[in-house]
């Protein structure tokens, strides 16, 4: 059975307990409406840790004042059955006053990882991420936490600031789980209408263009950015936030893909925005 926990100093105790027992703890956080993508974090921790806590909170400060903090999807209650079927240990699942005091004053910002793509879109985003898994860290003082290469930006954020801040927790990225036919799985997805549904495969195409491009020699960031930008601009619904082609620690852009590189995009359908990503790693030989 998954314990379900909201108050942050219950869950320090257990995870300390856990800890002096020799037993390894493992944190996914997560902001819930759970799918296959975030349950693939979920067993991968439970691989590697005796002890594992999913974080279900749909923090405030990394939301924009326009954006859909208000709408996003909550279902608690369902996360919790899908979360008993992957072997997590506990769930911790605080409210926002529990976690940010009236008062709160103290932010983690990330700089420079945190500058480009989606924080150039949204600004504060990541000041929020990084400040709400900065304390999510500090409360449960996991051994290892894993996140999705969906957020990779969010992955290189993280990163810095564990290897900034000497957090010492192992960070792990496992890989994008996406639907049948290539849609990237996120929350958000259930926004979408019907045919904005159908036109978002043209970012899981794109991205394998891509990828087809770099298996037959090509390097330049530009011609790979020019091809993905006009097939994602033959969908006449999808209207294109970025495409870029960055070094992944660095998120800083590259001009070609020789020693390995991220090509990542966010495009709008309608009112929903969508991130996806494929990292640009030569063959050998
Ligand atoms: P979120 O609930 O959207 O904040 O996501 C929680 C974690 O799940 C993050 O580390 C995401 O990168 C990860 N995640 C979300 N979607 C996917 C996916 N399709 N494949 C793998 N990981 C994902």
């Amino acid at each position: 059975m998954v314990q379900v926990v909201a108050d942050k100093e219950e869950v320090r105790r257990i995870c300390d307990e856990k800890r002096r027992a020799g037993v390894r703890v493992a944190l996914v956080p997560t902001m819930g409406a759970l799918h296959e993508g975030h349950l693939s974090l979920v067993r991968r921790a439970a691989g590697s840790a005796g002890f594992v806590v999913v974080s279900i909170f749909v923090n405030p400060t990394q939301f924009g004042p326009s954006e859909d903090f208000g709408r996003y999807p909550r279902d608690l209650a369902g996360d919790v059955r899908l979360l008993e079927t992957v072997g997590a240990s506990l769930v911790f699942a605080p409210d926002a006053s529990s976690m940010y005091a009236p008062d709160h004053s103290t932010w983690v910002t990330v700089e420079n990882v945190s500058g480009g793509l989606c924080g150039a879109a949204r600004p504060g985003h990541f000041r929020g991420v990084a400040t709400v898994v900065a304390k999510l860290f500090t409360i449960v003082h996991p051994d290892v936490a894993v996140f999705g290469q969906k957020d990779a930006q969010q992955v290189a954020v993280i990163r810095r600031m564990v290897r900034d801040l000497d957090m010492g927790i192992e960070i792990v990225a496992a890989p994008i789980v996406r639907e049948p036919d290539g849609l990237a799985m996120s929350s958000r997805n259930c926004y979408l209408s019907p045919d904005e549904r159908r036109e978002a495969l043209v970012l899981s195409r794109a991205l394998d263009a891509a990828r087809e491009m770099l298996e037959t020699g090509e390097t330049g960031a530009e011609v790979i950015k020019r091809r993905v930008r006009e097939l994602i601009e033959g969908s006449p619904l999808a209207g294109i936030e970025y495409i870029e082609i960055v070094h992944p620690d660095t998120i800083a852009p590259v001009e070609t893909t020789t020693d390995g590189a991220l090509l990542a995009l966010a495009v709008k359908f309608g009112n929903t925005r969508l991130i996806d990503n494929v990292l640009l790693v030569p063959s050998k030989g």
